[in-house]
């Protein structure tokens, strides 16, 4: 689950994190008086949407005067915000975060993310800070300084302040950045977080560490024991499929392609995406339907499909180890005859029952394709779908 900027700042100050004081806002008359509130000469506009890039994109602001933070919050408020990471759709605005503006020396950049390889919480940090990141790791890797939290110890004030020297932090400074650091990796810890970055960490003129950018992810698996935090998601940021996917019980990304997939076990669901791509196709979704392929389970993942434009095909991959075949035929032939299918239907069934569940399929007057083995099924959807993307 993601969070946005005003309130991953918001969780981080009650760990001691120092970030600029700034209040989010609904409306123009808000930020204006927000501004007021703040004082000072120079405030930030700034976009909440969950996706980065925002400055890049227009949706970050300097105000020198009362009149243009109106402007700016009136151009911003509302504005279909593209950047790198929302697609070419763009992200409707619909909050603001109204800062007061910082004096930037330097733009530096801290995150920590969950590392599957070192089963660790990798702290990552780098002078580069304010772009790209993903630029300099690629470009620059040498650039970023990496320290595999170990999880006993917790994060060492002689690492921490290895890392803040590395990344340029003069000296009056890194008991700050130590504390600051310090700070971040106990909200990591606390709050089951997988992700928190900090793009840009500055320096300001009077050498102060402030985080004055801040994104934090959590582990959906641990959500349970916050509630705090669930009570901060913002459903208007999310897509509006998966919101009701998982209503259901159903694992739906959205994708892309044109060939919807229906699968049970989220291993074989990667392998039918990859399959697809093989030959020639695009998947437009991930679904997993969980062990349970149930009559209402199918029919509530065909319509999340066809609600897609994109949609031409779609390929049902199903192996009956627990659920027999002939059940999950009937139960796809009772879905498709719901919803009133409108695009061609590739089904492929394997295990229990199968020669059952093939005749159920071929039976039902329906213009199903069935299919043998996955690479006849990705063959078939792919020139169902209209050959290759
Ligand atoms: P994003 O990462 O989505 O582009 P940021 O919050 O990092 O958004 O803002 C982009 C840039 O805007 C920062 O790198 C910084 O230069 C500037 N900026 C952001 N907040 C402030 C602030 N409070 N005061 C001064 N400059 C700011
Ligand atoms: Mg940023």
């Amino acid at each position: 689950m993601k969070i946005h900027e005003y309130q991953a700042k918001e969780l981080l100050r009650h760990y001691g994190v120092t970030t600029p004081r700034g209040h989010p806002c609904f409306s123009v008359d808000e930020a204006v008086a927000a501004g007021a509130e703040l004082g000072g000469k120079v405030w930030v506009v700034k976009a909440q949407i969950h996706a980065g890039g925002r400055g890049k994109g227009g949706g970050v602001k300097l105000a020198r005067s009362p009149g243009e933070l109106r402007e700016h919050a009136s151009r911003i408020l509302g504005m279909q915000l593209v950047t790198h990471q929302t697609g070419p759709e763009g992200q409707k605005v619909r909050r603001l975060l109204i800062e007061e503006g910082a004096d930037i020396r330097k733009e530096l950049y801290v995150g920590m993310v969950v590392d599957r390889g070192s089963q660790r919480v990798v702290l990552m940090a780098s002078s580069e800070g304010g772009m790209d990141i993903e630029e300099v790791a690629a470009h620059t890797p040498e650039k970023i300084h990496k320290v595999a939290i170990d999880p006993a110890a917790g994060l060492r004030d002689q690492e921490a302040a290895d890392v803040a020297r590395r990344i340029g932090i003069p000296d009056v400074s890194v008991q700050q950045a130590v504390a600051l650091l310090h700070a971040l990796y106990k909200a990591f810890m606390e709050t089951d977080a997988s992700l928190v970055e900090i793009n840009p960490l500055i320096l300001t003129g009077e050498g102060k560490v402030i985080a004055l950018d801040a994104k934090m992810n959590f582990d959906d698996n641990a959500l349970f024991r916050h509630p705090d935090i669930v009570a901060l998601r913002d459903l208007d940021e999310e897509d509006p499929a998966e919101i009701e996917a998982s209503r259901h019980g159903l694992s739906y990304i959205s994708l892309d392609g044109n060939i919807g997939c229906l699968v049970n076990g989220a291993g074989l669901a990667m392998a039918t995406m990859d399959i697809i791509k093989l030959y020639g196709g695009s998947p437009a979704n991930f679904l997993d339907v969980g062990g349970g392929a149930t009559t209402e389970k199918v029919t509530e993942a065909f319509k999340l499909m066809l609600a897609n434009v994109n949609l031409r095909a779609i390929l049902v991959n199903i192996f009956g180890g627990i659920m027999k075949c002939d059940v999950i035929a009937t139960g796809v032939v009772e879905a498709a005859r719901q919803v009133r299918l409108t695009v061609p239907l590739v089904v492929r069934l394997e295990g229990t029952n199968v020669d059952l569940g093939k005749k159920i399929l071929a039976d039902s007057g329906l213009p199903i394709i069935s299919a043998n083995n996955m690479a006849d099924a990705a063959q078939k959807v792919v020139a169902a779908a209209g050959g290759k993307h």
